[in-house]
Order: C-alpha cells, then sequence, then structure tokens
C-alpha cells in the first residue's frame, strides 16, 4: 500500500473528517438490514477519528435511486443500526448531502459527534463523477477519508471526483481490504490455489487470466463446469453452458499448462431432472448429463480432490460458489469445500459477493482469514486492476 492513510492525518482535532464509507447494506423491503457487516468494519476508522476529537461527517451511497424521489433508499436505516455500535455518541442525520442546511449542521457539529449526510446517489452528478458536485462535497470538509472499498472500483464524485479538491486518505477497511488481497497475489504463501466457481464464465475470465501467472492450482466448479464438458464434446443435456466462452475454455488446460499451473475441472456432478429442491437427482460425469437433466453441484469424488489440494496449500482464494447453494438439494458441494477451507491452515480468502453471502451463510464466517466487503473491487484487484477509488487519493510520503 503506497497511499496515505489516516494515520498519516497527524491533528484531527476539532478537524471536519469526511470518510466516504460503503454502508450499501442489503436490506429487506420494508428498510430492514439483513447484513450489517459494512457497517460494523467501517467503525474502526469512525471511532479512530472521533476518539482524536474530529467532527466526523459520514457520507454513503445506498441502492440505485434515480433521485431524491426514491425515498426508500433514505440512509435512515443505516443510521438507525450505526448509533447502537456508537452509543454515548451524539449522531445527526442531515436531510442532504450537500447544500445550506448540511453546511448550517457542520457549523454545529462539536468536537466527537458525527453527522451523516443523506444518500449520495440521490444526486446524478454523483456517478457522473461531476467535478462541479465533487468539489462542493470537498467544501464540506477538512480531509477526505475514503473507507468504502466496495465503491473504490467507481470513479464517482465521492469516490474519486473529490479526492482531487481536499487531502485524501485511506480508511482502515480500505487499507486492510487492499493489503490482503494485494499480497495474497504479489506475495503469496504457496502453494496458492484459487476456486473458481458460479455461473458467469465471461465475468471470470480477467480474473483467471490475471492468476494464471501467480497461482499454483485453480480448481474450478459451479455452473462453469459445463462449459469446459461442452468444449470438449461431452454431453451436458440442459446445464448452464456460456456459449460465448467455449473457445476459451478449449484453450484454458493447454495455457495452464504452459504457465505451469495445475488446473482441475470436475470430474463428477450432482445432476437434477429439474432446478428444485425435490428434484430426482444422480451423480454422473459433467460431460454425461442425461438430455433435460441439468448439472448443479460438483459431486463426491471432485470434493475428495480438491479438500486434499485445499489441505496443502498456504493461500486460498475462492470466488464463487461451487454449486446452487441457495438450495439445500445443491449445498452439499459448497458446503463441503466452504468447510475444508475454513479448517485448513491456509490464509483464507473470499470475495466479496455470493461466496462471501455462502460462507455467512454457512457458519464459516470466523474462520476465514479475510471475507471482503467489496464484491466488485475484489474482482478488479484480482484482475490486477487499479482501483479508481485508491488511485486517487495522496501517496505515502516517500512512496
Ligand atoms: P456468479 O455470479 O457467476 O459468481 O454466480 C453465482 C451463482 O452461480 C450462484 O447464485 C449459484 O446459484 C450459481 N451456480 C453455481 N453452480 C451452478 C450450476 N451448476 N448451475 C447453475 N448455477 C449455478
Amino acid at each position: 500500500m503506497t497511499k496515505a492513510t489516516v494515520r498519516e492525518l497527524k491533528e484531527l482535532k476539532g478537524k471536519r473528517v469526511l470518510i466516504r464509507v460503503d454502508h450499501n447494506v442489503p436490506q429487506e423491503d420494508n428498510g430492514q438490514i439483513t447484513d450489517d457487516t459494512r457497517i460494523r468494519e467501517s467503525l474502526y476508522t469512525i471511532r479512530y477519528c472521533l476518539d482524536k476529537g474530529a467532527r466526523v461527517i459520514l457520507c454513503t451511497h445506498l441502492g440505485r435511486p434515480k433521485s431524491k424521489a426514491d425515498t426508500q433508499y433514505t440512509v435512515k436505516p443505516v443510521v438507525e443500526r450505526l448509533r447502537t455500535y456508537l452509543e454515548g455518541v451524539k449522531i445527526t442525520m442531515a436531510k442532504d448531502c450537500i447544500g445550506p442546511e448540511v453546511e448550517a449542521l457542520i457549523a454545529q457539529l462539536k468536537n466527537g459527534e458525527v453527522l451523516y449526510l443523506e444518500n449520495v446517489r440521490f444526486y446524478k452528478e454523483e456517478t457522473d463523477n461531476d467535478p462541479a458536485f465533487a468539489k462542493k462535497l470537498s467544501k464540506l470538509c477538512d480531509y477526505y477519508i475514503n473507507d468504502a472499498f466496495g465503491a473504490a472500483h467507481r470513479a464517482h464524485s465521492s469516490t474519486e471526483g473529490i479526492a482531487k479538491y481536499v487531502p485524501a486518505v485511506a480508511g482502515f477497511l480500505m487499507e486492510k481490504e487492499i493489503k490482503i488481497l494485494g499480497e495474497a497475489i504479489s506475495n503469496p504463501k504457496r502453494p496458492l490455489t484459487i476456486i473458481m466457481g458460479g455461473k458467469k464464465v465471461s465475468d471470470k475470465i480477467p480474473i483467471i487470466n490475471n492468476l494464471l501467472n501467480v497461482a499454483d492450482n485453480i480448481l474450478i466448479g459451479g455452473g462453469m463446469t459445463y462449459t469446459f464438458s461442452k468444449a470438449t464434446g461431452g454431453k451436458v443435456g440442459n446445464s448452464i453452458v456460456d456459449n460465448d466462452s467455449i473457445e476459451y475454455c478449449r484453450n484454458l488446460p493447454k495455457v495452464a499448462k504452459e504457465k505451469k499451473v495445475n488446473l482441475y475441472i470436475p470430474t463428477d456432478c450432482v445432476a437434477a431432472d429439474k432446478f428444485a429442491n425435490n428434484a430426482v437427482t444422480k451423480v454422473c460425469s459433467p460431460n454425461d448429463v442425461p438430455e433435460a437433466w441439468e448439472g448443479l453441484d460438483i459431486g463426491p469424488k471432485t470434493i475428495e480432490t480438491y479438500k486434499g489440494i485445499l489441505s496443502k496449500s498456504g493461500t486460498i482464494i475462492w470466488n464463487g460458489p461451487v454449486g446452487v447453494f441457495e438450495m439445500e438439494t445443491f449445498a452439499r458441494g459448497t458446503k463441503q469445500i466452504g468447510e475444508a477451507v475454513a479448517s485448513s491452515k491456509a490464509v483464507t480468502i473470499t470475495g466479496g459477493g455470493e461466496t462471501a453471502a455462502a460462507v455467512v451463510k454457512f457458519g464459516f464466517g470466523d474462520r476465514f482469514t479475510h471475507i471482503s466487503t467489496g464484491g466488485g473491487a475484489s474482482l478488479e484487484l484480482l484482475e490486477g486492476k487499479t482501483l479508481p477509488g485508491v488511485a486517487a487519493l495522496n501517496d505515502m510520503e516517500g512512496k
């Protein structure tokens, strides 16, 4: 990490500090928050600034509102949840994120107090990365701290544009995410094993291409399997296939061999006569799925092979469930692989999104070294891309 962090801000007392957090948490229709990991993970930076006597201004996006009229996207439930974690701290919520009313509230803010701005995406200028809007946000503060790893792959006004107008540093969560994911691929404890599951092969291609340069083992699972089967003339029935990626999958074993990466493709799967929990199922080769059936999980032989490799790994990065884990009938592979990862001695990392949901659902969360709070952002890091929200921050002195 070559970027300055909140630790580099020497004098925080009395300073107006705008922390861009990623409190874009999943919610039910009534606003009830179903997973507040992102709120909890942001507390370190918030508490640090409060303890140093800063006047903290919090800013997030929540969902994808089109305008202020989409009032269901208010940050109110988030603010209420945050209050439960910051007992004794005065937290005021603003009705907007810019403008005279917000400025007046900030003028009244005392050291050690919090002002939470309303959803920044109520303004289209946010996602447009409009410089005038970014400038208005920057005027609210003396320092800008970006702790929103989950939004760092977006060049928006509150994640990138603002950093041009005010001293800008990374928060602790941002630092942790980049350090752990970055080290896992630049300087891993070996062997480095990647589990690639999920169903959208085309989304995974840039990641596989980058990881082929660093990984020792790549274990394929999930719906991706059947595009490999199709590529070698296998019968896949109704299994999911990404026709645009067939050629890629056909060539991958050869490329992996050239790069000295061990590529593993499932040798058996659980096929079902319908996409339902009460389907009739059977274990078969992913190259021999009966007509009108579909492969929805990895099979027992594959699980055993993968467990053996995982137990000998130094670092494991898991991206994508190996079956339709949302349905109990097809969750076995993901559960068993999750258990194998959780109980290994390796550094264990999972990207955000579906994999994180599976890990949390099956109760392995505490036994992983790191569960990323950013789906898209962690994928882009694994692809080897620079995140705009990070690039925009000030460099650490001497770096
Ligand atoms: P992705 O967004 O590409 O990581 O895909 C995640 C989704 O892949 C999950 O919701 C799983 O239910 C789904 N999935 C995993 N294995 C399969 C499979 N064999 N067939 C269809 N979908 C699958």
